[in-house]
């Protein structure tokens, strides 16, 4: 299975790192290996100083599907769930400075977290879902998938033009703005409605 990331799909997350504002969704892939298996702690790799949280709606997909219409797209998943990506922000800045992939800084062991899953029945609408983060009981990030520039449609839609989507793939949608960086103790749990959908300690 793969995970799709979404990036720059909130306009205040997009001015929060001084990003240019796409004509398309920006999409990268983070392999299998960087999930974070669960229950386990979370340990901030040597290679970063900088390892910043960002939360993000989930959407898995559950059958085969290529140039999916995006009239169709709801039809390809039943369950919406929260994560995290985390991101070695500094890895990250050197590889963009470079024009390089970011993958070793999106992609590495531990970066995905996934949580727990929601049938989207349950919800009465999708296009209107409140999520947040919490970090040491702080809220630091707060969403809803309404502020996405791209709308959980139009991302399977657009996403299927260039990769084939497979039963269990996972769709991170892209983070709302508030993103920050995480220290060993910190824990960190994230919500969607009123559903808490994981927790994560940090080491
Ligand atoms: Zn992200």
């Amino acid at each position: 299975m793969k995970l799709i990331c979404i990036g720059r799909n909130y306009a205040a997350h997009i001015e929060e790192l001084k990003n240019e504002r796409p004509n398309e969704p920006v999409i990268f892939i983070k392999p299998d290996s960087s999930i974070l298996p669960k229950e386990q702690d979370f340990y901030i790799p040597e290679f970063s100083n900088e390892i910043h949280y960002e939360v993000e709606v989930l959407i898995k997909i559950k059958k085969v599907g290529k140039h999916i219409n995006k009239d169709f797209a709801h039809k390809y998943y039943d369950e919406i769930g929260l994560g995290i990506d985390f991101t070695a922000r500094d890895l990250q800045k050197k590889l963009k400075e470079k024009g390089l992939p970011w993958e070793k800084s999106k992609g590495f062991d531990g970066a995905a977290v996934i949580g727990k899953w929601i049938d989207k029945s349950n919800f009465r609408d999708v296009n209107q879902l409140n999520f947040s983060l919490f970090k040491n009981g702080e809220e630091v990030q707060k969403g809803n998938t309404s502020l996405m520039l791209w709308k959980i449609d139009e991302v399977i839609s657009y996403v299927s033009t260039f990769f084939t989507l497979k039963k269990g793939d996972i769709i991170f949608t892209g983070t709302p703005a508030g993103v920050g960086i995480i220290k060993a103790n910190d824990y960190l749990s994230g919500s969607l409605e009123e559903h808490e959908l994981f927790t994560v300690k940090i080491k």
